[in-house]
């Protein structure tokens, strides 16, 4: 039994909008992860059930390591497929958005779901979301994923039992990525619950977390492998890492978009480490791009917003900088030195009268 977070006015929401509906248009944030694509190709499958037409819009690509998900090869992508898109689009009276808390992160997409008279859904765990352009708002930034509160939401329409394999293991998928296989944000007792209805459901989550984690190529690894040995700075003295990978040191490594995903939790590895940052020039626009991962309390959501134009989770956010990559590791050191009370240890003086 999973305790109530889905209250009684977002379920009669869900039911309403579930129900009306005829023509359904999902979409996900940019650069989708495997909690984007899991919630969208799960409440996909829900509505397809229940004879609805749906059209799953991503803004761009998504890695090659979710395409295993049932119905991943029906997926629209708006920057390839205008006509698909607009067409879809335009026939919905109803969006859902799913893993995502603002219209402005998904770019052009954004702009062309705001542009559509239509009523808008927000499925989301992300802080603070932006209510405007939204009938309807389920937001639950205290769940581990978009997975994890669609699961609750079909638990609470007493649709479990109906739930279907597909359906599952995209959950599952969402879940662990956003957990990173459950080794974050994933304390909460109703998660492993959760997994145990999914197993039921006859999902083969060793598979599943094989297809996700072991789907790499050559020169993703040997990317890695660079990255670590000749541009990780760590600042031990305040338990922070920083690298910056440019354009012509991606091409070195052939690299394909997603290949760069995951590097910036490795130096979290380092003993008492509390925060990774990465920087990497974007391959298409004259931006940086940031990641920040932290543990515990370090907020790196704060951080993004006060230094990268960004924001996030608490453990895990991002940004983007338009500038040279040198003025980009100039701003980013000043972030560090900004923090340095909360990065560094607490001075021995200090220590020692804690002790008295
Ligand atoms: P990643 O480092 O994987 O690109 O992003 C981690 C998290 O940070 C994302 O799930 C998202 O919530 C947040 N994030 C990344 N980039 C941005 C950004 O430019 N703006 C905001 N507000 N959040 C971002
Ligand atoms: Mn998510």
């Amino acid at each position: 039994m999973l305790k109530r977070v889905i209250t009684p006015a977002e379920l009669a929401t869900a039911k309403k909008d579930f129900e009306e509906c005829r023509n359904v248009v999902i979409v996900c944030h940019t650069s989708p992860d495997g909690d984007a694509i899991g919630s969208s190709l799960a409440l996909y499958e829900y509505l397809k059930r229940k004879g609805k037409q749906v059209t799953v819009i991503v803004p761009n690509y998504f890695p090659d390591f979710l395409h295993w998900m049932k119905d991943a090869d029906k997926i629209v992508r708006f920057d390839w497929q205008k006509t698909a898109s607009y067409t879809a689009l335009k026939m919905a009276d109803l969006i859902c958005c799913l893993d995502f808390n603002d219209l402005r992160r998904i770019d052009d997409l954004g702009v062309a779901v705001s542009r559509i008279r239509c009523k808008r859904l927000l499925i989301d765990h992300h802080l603070d979301p932006d209510r405007k352009p939204f009938a309807h708002i389920i937001s639950h930034p205290e769940l581990s994923s978009t997975c994890e509160l669609l699961f609750r939401l079909f638990d609470a329409l007493g649709e479990t039992d109906k739930l279907t394999l597909a359906a599952a293991e995209d959950l599952y998928a969402g879940m662990a990525t956003d957990t990173g296989f459950f080794s974050f944000n994933s304390n909460d007792p109703d998660i492993f619950v959760i997994i145990s209805e999914l197993l039921r459901k006859g999902i083969d989550k060793d598979r599943i977390n094989r297809q996700i984690q072991n789907n790499f190529s050559p020169d993703r690894l040997r990317l890695i492998g660079y990255v670590l040995y000749e541009k990780l700075k760590v600042f031990t003295d305040l338990h922070a890492s920083l690298f910056a990978i440019k354009k012509e040191e991606l091409t070195q490594f052939h690299y394909l978009k997603g290949d760069m995903e995951g590097i910036v939790n490795m130096p979290l590895q380092i003993k008492g480490h509390k925060l990774s940052i990465a920087l990497r020039e974007d391959t298409e626009r004259p931006l940086i791009r940031v990641s920040t991962r932290s543990v515990d309390d370090f907020p790196c959501n704060e951080f993004c917003a006060e230094f990268f134009n960004g924001g996030g989770h608490k453990n895990a956010a991002g940004g983007t900088l338009e500038c040279s990559m040198e003025e980009a590791i100039d701003i980013a050191m000043k972030g560090l030195e900004a923090w340095r009370e909360r990065l560094a240890d607490a001075p021995v003086e200090e220590a020692k009268k804690e002790e008295i």
